[in-house]
């Protein structure tokens, strides 16, 4: 155990306060021959931790779990949750969560190993993951806190030293994700179906108090803590569909109460505009496709829904209401942050009734067109002309949208860096993460990604740099596919 802080650490087990079925004491497994690949500095340097002493040895051994912080209790979370619609029990088979963090401004974050080594929910698995998917979830995950979207964040990779056995032979690697917390609709699922209602009220308490504090003192805590989780999930949704993100797999276990985006597995970003866009390779039936990520949001609300039903109300059948209500609330929160988002995304200040089927008639010729989204606003953000530009169809869309401006006070020029604003110039293309992917993995060449990742970082910026990754790929004969990467 390390000893002497000269690392930064202030740390806290406050997840060990809950009654004992909702984790495991656990502590990571220890690997042959770490090596630090990645070392996130900013947010090393929020987290309050100090970025030298983390360079050398000392960060190879604590992200790769060889040693931990003085004072944390490491332990491996239990969940529950529905996969493509079907309820399991899960947990933490795979990361291991370390200890909270408090930053010097006062705020908690977990730290947690993913990757960490087997525990009591690894099923059959090996507790390990690859080197190709942990660097996947580090470039997608600071790409989305680029993009202004809520977001757990990646502070470090390592390799393991050790390989792991997919459909090949993989490097085995560790991502140290810090989250405002690891608290899902899946442990609430869990605490509801297999704990006592003490249980699910020391987690509802536990949320609340984390996460809503404002709520302690609302009449119905609990209907609060609802009500707040279906706020913040209604604004992350509309944020990944202004984007064109593709979570991939929106099981409620990768559902988060604190708001955030969590677990980059098979997700990626839409290139030609259709809501039928889906890239894993396991969602064969498109349950989680683009277009499907609103109502599946609201589909993982009712469930967390449900599974507060025994502490909304003493009588069943006004828990049932309350909850019913709480989440029919859920579409009209989503429609009004999607509407707000477009009328940013196209220069528009103020609200008139043909503001919607004006953003959705776009989208219409952008899916009849089979036209880029994020170029298509990029194009439109800086008077670019792209082949979409000159169909008729488009050109009488583009008629009403000026005269549409013509009719806000506010000038051009105050529309044109609102676009600026709403639009970013770069995504994470597939073919770029790819290239980046490979470099690093077959080449040990990192600077790829470095170089991506740089322009990640201010992707609402228009320099010649950012325009050169937004340039499309060849067209390929063969959609692109992803893979969960467990
Ligand atoms: P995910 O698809 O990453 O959300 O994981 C779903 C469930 O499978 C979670 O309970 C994970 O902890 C578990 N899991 C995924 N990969 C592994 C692995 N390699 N070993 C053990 N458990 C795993
Ligand atoms: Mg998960």
């Amino acid at each position: 155990m390390t000893k002497g802080n000269e690392t930064g650490w202030n740390i806290e087990n406050s997840y060990a306060n809950l009654p004992e079925s909702f984790f495991t004491k656990q502590e990571p497994t220890p690997v042959s021959d770490p090596t630090l690949l990645v070392l996130n500095d900013s947010v090393a340097t929020a987290l309050g931790l100090n970025v030298k002493e983390l360079q050398g040895e000392k960060g190879e051994a604590l992200f790769s779990g060889n040693d931990i912080p003085e004072g944390a209790e490491p332990i491996a979370q239990a969940y529950a949750g529905h996969q493509f619609g079907y309820f399991n029990m899960l947990g933490d088979g795979r990361a291991v969560l370390i200890c909270e963090q408090i930053t010097p401004s006062g705020e908690r974050f977990d730290i947690q190993l993913k990757g960490g080594g087997r525990t009591p929910y690894s099923r059959g698995g090996d507790g390990r993951a690859g080197l190709g998917p942990m660097l996947r979830e580090h470039i997608i995950s600071e790409a989305m806190h680029g993009l202004r979207i809520p977001t757990t964040r990646s502070l470090a990779v390592v390799t393991t030293g050790e390989p792991i056995y997919r459909e090949t032979e993989q490097q085995g690697a560790i991502l140290t994700r810090v989250a405002a917390s690891h608290l899902r609709v899946g442990t609430f699922q869990f605490a509801s179906k297999f704990g006592t209602v003490e249980d699910l009220r020391a987690l509802a308490d536990y949320a609340v108090e984390r996460h809503y504090p404002e709520g302690l003192n609302a009449p119905n805590r609990y209907l609060y803590l609802l009500q707040e989780v279906i706020k913040r999930q209604a604004a992350l949704i509309a944020k990944w569909q202004m984007v064109g993100f593709i979570h991939g797999v929106m099981n409620t276990d990768n559902m988060t109460i604190s708001g955030e985006t969590i677990d980059y597995g098979p997700c990626a970003f839409m290139d030609a505009y259709d809501p039928a866009t889906v890239f894993s390779s396991i969602d064969t039936g498109g349950r989680y496709a683009y277009g499907n990520q609103p109502q599946i949001a609201g589909w993982n609300l009712a469930r967390f829904a449900e599974s507060l039903l025994p502490i909304l109300h003493d009588e069943q059948e006004e828990s049932l209401k309350l909850a019913q209500a709480a989440v029919m609330e859920f579409p009209k929160l989503y429609e009004a942050h999607w509407l707000d988002g477009m009328r940013g995304k196209l220069g528009i200040f103020n609200e008139e009734e043909g503001d919607e089927s004006l953003a959705k008639d776009l989208l219409g010729l952008m899916k009849e067109n089979r036209a880029d989204y994020t170029n298509t606003f990029r194009s439109l953000t800086i008077q670019e002309e792209i082949d979409l530009f000159e169909k008729p169809e488009f050109v009488q869309w583009k008629e009403r949208w000026e005269e549409r401006l013509n009719r806000q006070e506010e000038s051009k020029d105050a529309s044109h860096k609102l676009m600026r604003k709403s639009n970013p110039s770069v995504i994470p293309r597939n073919h770029r993460v790819e290239e980046a992917l490979e470099a690093a993995v077959e080449s040990n060449d990192y600077s790829v990604m470095e170089r991506l990742l740089e322009v990640l970082k201010n992707p609402y910026q228009y320099t010649p740099e950012q325009c050169e990754y937004a340039k499309l790929p060849e067209p390929s004969a063969r959609p692109y596919r992803t893979y969960c990467g467990t």
